[in-house]
């Protein structure tokens, strides 16, 4: 593992969204629209800023998604490890927390729009 090299250049990069694929719905999105997943020594964690080392997985933030790569061990399968009981938990943990699938999302955004121009801009830290 980690024989590929890839060199970081500075600048002069090509206007061009890294593409990841949701390894429970084989989608393609773009790197940001996905949750990285990334295998540690403690275990799978979430990375959120999507730059730790090791061996990633990314899903869609939805529950329907984490479900279902939990479900069938596509996650271990991805990141080429066991996934241990009280990690799972960890893992069901954060799910918890996600919109249970896309639709709902939006209708969770709709639902928070703030009429208020004055209203400064709650961002929504996307990992
Ligand atoms: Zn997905």
């Amino acid at each position: 593992m980690g024989l590929k090299t890839v060199r970081k250049t500075q600048g002069n990069r090509p206007k061009h969204v890294p593409q990841r694929t949701c390894i429970a719905c084989r989608q393609v999105a773009g790197k940001r629209a996905l949750v990285r997943l990334v295998r540690t020594e403690q275990g799978v964690e979430v990375d959120p800023t999507g730059k730790r080392s090791g061996r990633g997985a990314y899903l869609h933030p939805y529950q329907e998604c984490w479900q279902a790569a939990l479900r069938s061990n596509r996650l271990e399968q991805a990141l080429r490890t066991r996934i241990s009981e009280a990690n799972r938990q960890q893992l069901a943990a954060y799910m918890a927390t996600l919109p249970l699938n896309a639709a709902a999302d939006q209708a969770a955004d709709e639902h928070h729009e703030v009429k208020s121009t004055a209203e400064t801009h709650v961002s929504h830290p996307r990992p």
